[in-house]
């Protein structure tokens, strides 16, 4: 088949599947290797060794797929409804995350239907589908597939959809017909991203320090979560928007069709103190499907329990007091600290009360430090 109605007919399948923007690049090793390298020596990426593990891989994509000649670069908008106000024991969850399936899932439904296509093309094709998971540079084959820049919140950006969207990748062993890479910056002179990160986690333009940083602290790390970064964190219990929200490419809202990305009634916000109250299977049953299920239960306790301890109110109380018995310490530290921050709401003798029948070195260390505010703020 001439490359050219190849191109064509795998374009328009894509988007006859729900895909909103298809752009082809050849496979060559990124140009912007060094700059991932650079992070990556930077420790930038906490605790996703992963990534570090992987670097050598990142370098060429014959390592997703080896025989690989082109990719079909996909984007998929998952832009809804604007951000819920949010009211005191409620969370804000990252607009990606608001739906209740996980995109993964989705996109590789997509995906795998792209890749049945290839192979019963009257010449068929080898292709393979990755959605996130594989060693893939993809902003920077988006960018050269014609999708948009990489801008200075580490973002993709299309002028049609700002960054409301997914990138996945369809690599193919033939040659097609590529677009013209988008060899244009248009963010100018803003720096609204950068200005309005609560954590000050961009070390310059175009460099995220994922350590502090969000939506790694809520979603990637393991552990409890640095106390200096945890008042800054303000709603977020699951992501965060922020650098997102304020950028002028993403003021025209472009609905998403796709009912899968429609907000959950429980995500936009997230009522926080009843998720003190589910036990294991409960939580796995409400989550196991959704993109919260990522930082398990302990990891999204820890975070509701901090965003709890940002807004004070008598009504916490019972929620953070059986969250510092719980069986998890890193949910038990991070109450701790929250009803540290209730000393108005007498959580004195509850952190004393902890304290005497605590086990682990950094719990107590969590309750007396928790107890020292508490006093002061009585
Ligand atoms: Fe900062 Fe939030 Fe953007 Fe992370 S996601 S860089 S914390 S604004
Ligand atoms: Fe670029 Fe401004 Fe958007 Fe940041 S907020 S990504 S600087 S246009």
């Amino acid at each position: 088949m001439e490359k050219e109605i190849l191109t064509k007919s795998l374009k328009s399948e894509a988007k006859r599947l729900g895909f909103d923007y298809a752009g082809v690049c050849p496979v060559v090793k990124p140009d912007n290797f060094g700059h991932f390298e650079n992070w990556l020596d930077s420790g930038y990426f906490g605790e996703m060794s992963y990534l570090n593990e992987r670097r050598e891989a990142y370098r060429d994509p014959q390592m997703v797929m080896g025989g690989a000649v082109s990719i079909l670069m996909l984007a998929t908008n998952y832009q809804t409804l604007e951000p819920a106000l949010i009211n005191e024991g409620q969370g804000r969850v990252s607009r990606y995350a608001w739906g209740d399936c996980d995109y993964h899932d989705s996109i590789h439904i997509r995906l795998k239907s792209l890749v049945e296509f290839c192979r019963t093309l009257p010449e068929p094709i080898v292709a393979r589908g990755v959605v996130d998971t594989a060693p893939l540079l993809e902003r920077e084959f988006a960018q050269l597939a014609g999708m948009g820049w990489q801008a200075k919140n580490t973002m993709l950006i299309s002028r049609e959809l700002g960054s409301w969207f997914f990138i996945a990748a369809l690599l193919v062993d033939k040659e097609l017909q590529y677009d013209m890479p988008f060899k244009t910056d248009h963010c100018g002179t803003c720096t609204a991203c950068l200005d309005a990160c609560p954590t000050d986690a961009f070390v310059k333009p175009h460099v995220l320090d994922a350590t502090k940083c969000i939506s790694y602290l809520t979603i990637e790390h393991r552990s409890s979560i640095p106390v200096k970064l945890r008042e800054p964190m303000g709603d977020w219990i699951f992501g965060c928007d922020v650098c997102q929200d304020v950028c002028p490419w993403n003021n025209k809202p472009q609905a998403t069709d796709k009912d899968e990305f429609l907000p959950a009634s429980d995500r936009n916000p997230t009522n926080l103190r009843e998720l003190f109250w589910l036990d294991d299977d409960q939580f796995r049953a409400r989550f196991r499907k959704t993109p919260l299920w990522r930082p398990k239960r302990r990891g999204l306790l820890r975070n509701a329990a901090i965003v709890l301890g940002n807004r004070p109110a008598r009504k916490n109380m019972d929620a953070l007091s059986r969250g510092l018995n719980d069986q998890e310490e890193l949910i038990r530290g991070a109450c701790a600290w929250a009803l540290g921050r209730h000393g108005n709401y007498q959580s004195q003798p509850i952190l004393e009360n902890r304290l005497a029948a605590e086990t682990t070195d950094e719990v107590k260390q969590e309750i007396i430090h928790a107890l020292k505010v508490a006093r002061s703020d009585t």
